[in-house]
């Protein structure tokens, strides 16, 4: 089956070129450039959404196969796009059992837990990464990583045929080590937090020609977590939902999912509703949601401290970006400790069968917060994005669940060691 179909509108002529963030200097596509060169700001890549309008619509996309390039004419990639072709399309559970736990209305689980092909956002990110880094002519890949990241480059690179290099910092979980390793990178542990991870990666690609996913390609990077807010609204039946709860690490996501909304507007393929950004992080590293709630202008890096290691970046890259959305929206932020963190995995996996991942359970238990508060209303749609898998974070509930029965394999010793056991349960079976 063709996992891609054609662009109504040639790549070439869509994609514009890249432009600062800060002062607006644009540059042309094709140049290798991510920083400005003026101002040292992030640059992002340009459409023309002219072209796009009344050729791409609804129907062209729903008539297209479930995966990320649904929405390629949106994504910066100029070549056949050959990664990727099994990533995205995502379920968006209507979580209706959480819903009545929570006292709220309409509420959607959008659930990248069971993304393809490494069981996180990430694999959306990197699809569109390196497609871009073959499009460049690059050998070999890289990135710094919490986990995941580095997960998602590994297993995509593998399948490309590209040399792969991960760097993290020390003391991830055993599941996200070996969820790189098994694909045969060169893994790099580095004596320090993501932080320092990530200031030698800068360093590294000033000196060797490799592609740094979210480094020198993080322009083209970030795009592709559009994918994310663009699936949402597609499976809404090309709706908005009117608050967004998004946990915020380098803060890449939320802003992107933000700029897809606003795309789907301009293309008129959505009626605007003003949804409201709302921003989770993990108690021990929550400078952004800090710096929301005493709303400062500035945020302050922190050392991280949290079992929500895919998370802990204690100096985000698009920290400003994130505070001035959820501001502008009229959301807010708030964080959540490990204990609340552990409660909301379990919460989450026993009403609605998802088993996610610390950072899953930090943006749910932020969920819970914010609607206990009031500041998400009960009888407003909701959409709660869950990133990554449970089975990659098994450590932080081992000991938090229950515990497994042991018996002989008799009925005798079933009902001599379980039925006591029952309480509630026991008056039905
Ligand atoms: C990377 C990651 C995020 C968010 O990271 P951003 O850099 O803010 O986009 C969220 N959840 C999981 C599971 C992640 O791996
Ligand atoms: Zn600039």
């Amino acid at each position: 089956m063709n996992r891609v179909q054609p662009p109504v509108v040639p790549p070439t002529e869509i994609i514009q070129g890249l432009r600062c963030k800060e002062c607006g200097h644009t540059y042309e596509k094709g140049s290798p450039s991510y920083v400005c060169e003026y101002d040292f700001g992030p640059l992002e890549v340009i459409y023309d959404y002219e072209k796009l309008k009344g050729k791409l619509t609804r129907e062209v996309i729903e008539s297209r196969p479930d995966n990320l390039w649904r929405y390629r004419e949106l994504l910066p990639v100029e070549m056949e796009p050959e990664i990727g072709l099994y990533s995205g399309w995502t379920p968006l559970v209507k979580a209706d059992r959480l819903a009545e736990r929570l006292g709220v209305s309409e509420l959607y689980i959008k659930d990248d837990s069971v993304n393809h092909p490494t069981f996180s956002y990430k694999d959306r990110v990197v699809s569109v990464a390196l497609s871009k880094a073959k499009e460049f002519g690059y050998r070999t890949v890289s990135c710094a990583s919490t986990g995941n990241l580095g997960n998602s480059v590994s297993a995509h690179a593998a399948r490309a045929g590209f040399n792969t290099f991960i760097f993290i910092p020390t003391g991830l979980e055993i599941g996200k080590i070996v969820g790189s390793l098994v694909y045969n990178p060169k893994v790099v542990e580095i004596e320090g937090n993501y932080d320092d991870v990530n200031r030698f990666c800068s360093q590294m690609a000033d000196k060797y020609r490799w592609a740094f996913v979210n480094v020198n390609l993080r322009p083209y990077y970030t795009e592709g977590a559009k994918t994310y807010g663009f699936e949402i609204a597609e499976q809404l039946g090309w709706k908005l939902p009117k608050n967004i709860v998004i946990p915020v690490a380098g803060g890449t996501i939320l802003p992107r999912v933000y700029r897809s909304f606003r795309e789907l507007v301009e293309l008129d393929l959505v009626e605007d509703n003003n949804p409201r950004f709302f921003a989770a992080q993990a108690a021990g590293c929550s400078p952004i949601v800090t710096a929301i709630k005493d709303e400062s202008e500035v945020f302050k890096p922190v050392k991280p401290d949290t079992i929500a290691k895919s998370i802990a970046i204690g100096n985000p890259a698009d920290g400003y970006e994130v505070m001035d959305i959820a501001r502008k929206t009229g959301g807010w932020g708030e964080e959540a400790t490990d204990e609340e963190i552990i409660e909301a995995i379990k919460l989450l996996a026993q009403t609605e069968g998802i088993f996610t991942e610390t950072a899953g359970g930090t943006t749910m238990a932020v969920a819970k917060k914010l609607i206990e508060q009031g500041r998400i209303p009960n009888n407003e749609s909701i959409a709660i994005c869950i990133t990554g898998n449970g089975m990659k974070t098994q450590e932080a509930v081992a000991n938090h669940v229950g515990e497994t029965h042991l018996i002989k394999p008799t009925v005798e010793s079933f009902e001599e060691v379980c039925l006591p056991t029952l309480g509630e349960m026991g008056a039905v079976v």
